[in-house]
C-alpha cells in the first residue's frame, strides 16, 4: 500500500479553492473505509493494484476506483462519484456521502422507487427562439432536441404514460422557469434534453448530469462550484437512480461511447421539484455524433430506449384491497 501526495494536496487544494466562491462555509468531508461497502452488500473479493486501482467483486457487479479519482465504474457503466478515492489513515477511503448515496443505492438489490404515482413525465427541451443552443452547419440544439422530445413524448404516450413537454415549438423558456413549468405540471420526473459542443472536435458520446451532493463541487470543478444544499439535493439517490435508469439503456440501444453519469450544478436540476437529469445526448461538434442527431432512425433507436428506461422505473399501481 502506498500514496501519492500529490493527489491529496490536489483534492485540498481544490477544497479550499472553492471557498472563494462559497455562499457559506463548506462542511468538513467525512470519509468512510471502502470496505464498508459490506454494510450494503456481500463483498465477493477486494484487490487493491500497485496502480492505486480498487477491484471489488460483489455476487452482480465488478467495482473500479481509482487512487485521486472520482471515476467509479460498475460492469459496463461508467459513473462520476462526489469525492475521489483516497489513502487515508492506512485504508483506502471514500467519501461518506458517496458511500451511502451512490455506492449503496447502485448495488441495492431493492432500491428505493424513483417515483411515486401518479406518474407523470415532464420533458424539457433544451434552449428555443431566440436561444438557439450549440450551432453547427447551420443545425440548431434547439431544434434538434426539440424533435427528439416530442418523438419522446409520443413513445410514452403510446405505452400508456402521460408526458407533457415544456416546450412544444419555438419559444424560449428562460432557465429558471423551466423547474417551475415542471412544478405546475405535476412532475414525478424531470428530463432536459440537450445536444453537446465542444472545441474539440473528437469529444463523442452520451452523458447524463444530476445535481452534486451538498458542499462538493461539480464534476468539471469549474463549471458549478462548491454550493450549500439546494432544493433538489433532497432527490440526490433518486436523481441518480433516474439517470442510471436512462444512460444505461440509451448507451446499449445506441452504442454511443458513454462518458457517464456527471454532476453539475445546473439551474433546470438544482430546482426541480422531483428527481431530474439533463441527458446531453451528443456532440453537435462531432460529424458523426451530428449524422446520427439528424438521422430519425437513429433518433427512433434512443428515445425507444428513453421510453423502456422510464417505463422500468414507473411505479406499481396497486389495485386497492
Ligand atoms: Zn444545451
Amino acid at each position: 500500500m502506498y500514496m501519492k501526495n500529490t493527489h491529496l494536496l490536489f483534492f485540498v487544494l481544490l477544497w479550499f479553492c472553492t471557498l472563494g466562491t462559497a455562499s457559506n462555509e463548506p462542511q468538513p468531508v467525512v470519509w468512510s473505509p471502502l470496505l464498508q461497502l459490506t454494510n450494503h452488500t456481500e463483498i465477493v473479493s477486494i484487490a487493491y493494484t500497485e496502480e492505486g486501482e480498487a477491484q471489488v467483486v460483489t455476487p452482480r457487479e465488478e467495482l473500479r476506483l481509482f487512487e485521486g479519482l472520482r471515476r467509479l465504474e460498475i460492469n459496463d457503466a461508467l459513473y462520476w462519484m462526489n469525492g475521489p478515492m483516497l489513502f487515508l489513515d492506512e485504508e483506502w477511503q471514500i467519501t461518506n456521502v458517496d458511500l451511502e448515496n451512490t455506492l449503496a443505492p447502485l448495488l441495492s438489490k431493492d432500491p428505493p422507487p424513483v417515483a411515486t404515482p401518479p406518474f407523470i413525465v415532464v420533458i424539457d427541451p433544451g434552449h428555443g427562439g431566440q436561444d438557439p443552443g450549440a450551432v453547427v452547419n447551420g443545425y440548431q440544439e434547439k431544434d434538434i432536441v426539440l424533435d427528439t422530445s416530442l418523438m419522446l413524448q409520443a413513445k410514452l404516450e403510446d405505452v400508456g404514460i402521460t408526458a407533457k413537454l415544456t416546450r412544444t415549438n419555438d419559444v424560449f423558456i428562460a432557465l429558471e422557469d423551466r423547474p417551475v413549468l415542471a412544478r405546475q405540471k405535476g412532475a414525478s420526473i424531470f428530463i432536459s434534453i440537450h445536444a453537446n459542443q465542444a472545441a474539440n472536435g473528437f469529444a463523442a458520446g452520451i452523458e447524463s448530469f444530476i445535481l452534486p451532493a451538498a458542499n462538493f463541487p461539480g464534476t468539471s470543478n469549474t463549471r458549478t462550484p462548491y454550493q450549500q444544499s439546494m432544493t433538489a439535493n433532497r432527490f440526490d439517490v433518486r436523481n441518480l437512480l433516474l439517470a442510471d435508469a436512462l444512460q444505461r439503456p440509451i448507451i446499449q440501444a445506441t452504442g454511443a461511447f458513454d462518458r457517464g453519469i456527471k454532476r453539475e450544478r445546473f439551474a433546470v436540476l438544482r430546482d426541480a421539484p422531483c428527481p431530474a437529469v439533463l441527458v446531453e445526448i451528443g456532440f453537435m461538434s462531432n460529424t458523426n455524433d451530428l449524422a446520427n442527431m439528424l438521422d430519425p432512425e437513429w433518433r427512433k433507436t434512443l428515445t425507444e430506449a428513453l421510453r423502456d428506461g422510464i417505463v422500468a422505473i414507473k411505479p406499481e399501481i396497486k389495485n386497492p384491497e
